[in-house]
């Protein structure tokens, strides 16, 4: 069974795993229809001036079979892009990825207040997966409550994190992992997860396959 990277930029060669590749606005013309892809405004890279044609182009890139959700598109406090631009750009987004019945990718930094807020207020019921989850622990409970999954990568290495506590206890329903370019393989952040959930890797595969086809509709 394969590993499933559901977060990571840079498509890389491994017969051993799926990849869910991330494309900016920008890499629209980059679509391979062998791989799996999702589309999505940055908060970093928000510009009100490119804003109407970056979604044009991320609607457009949606008629492929193979792009599978939105993203990473989300909220950054960390930056000096206006938040109200990321706030207008995000919710944007996510009014497509509603009307276009795909699931959306999150980058969130400081911003899980808001994020949680929002996905309450908007009654959306697509899935949200929120990448590199690093929160506490009712926040995870609340954001799997409404229907949203969480993807851990490298902080499940840093056993005093957030992101690793809250992965200790949570439903393997809900779990996604991720490499994010950050240089660890996806095979051993599974390795680290199966240990410390203390489940088989086999097991575990299955699991995380069972919610890529729960979130993305059977396509593996
Ligand atoms: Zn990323």
């Amino acid at each position: 069974m394969k590993f499933i990277d559901i977060h990571v930029h840079k498509h890389y060669e491994d017969n051993k795993s799926v990849l869910l590749i991330n494309l900016f606005p920008t890499d629209a013309d980059k679509i391979n229809p062998a791989r799996f892809y999702s589309i999505g405004l940055h908060p970093w890279y928000v510009n009100q001036e490119t804003l109407t044609k970056d979604l044009g182009t991320i609607v457009q890139a949606l008629s492929n079979s193979n792009v599978l959700a939105i993203g990473e598109a989300g909220l950054d406090k960390n930056i000096e892009v206006p938040y109200i631009d990321q706030l207008k750009a995000f919710e944007q987004q996510l009014d497509i990825a509603e009307k276009y019945k795909k699931p959306v990718i999150i980058h969130c930094v400081k911003a899980y207040d808001d994020i949680l807020s929002i996905r309450k207020k908007s009654n959306q019921s697509i899935p949200w997966i929120i990448h590199w989850f690093n929160a506490s622990e009712q926040i995870a409970v609340e954001l799997v409550k409404k229907n949203c999954y969480l993807s851990f990568g490298k902080m499940l290495f840093k056993e005093n994190s957030r992101a690793f506590r809250v992965f200790m206890n949570l439903s393997l329903n809900k779990v996604f992992f991720e490499t994010d370019d950050t240089g660890i393989s996806i095979s051993q952040v599974y390795s680290k997860a199966a240990q410390v959930r203390n489940i088989s890797l086999s097991a575990l595969q299955k699991h995380i396959k069972n919610n890529f086809n729960n979130c993305f509709g059977n396509v593996l």
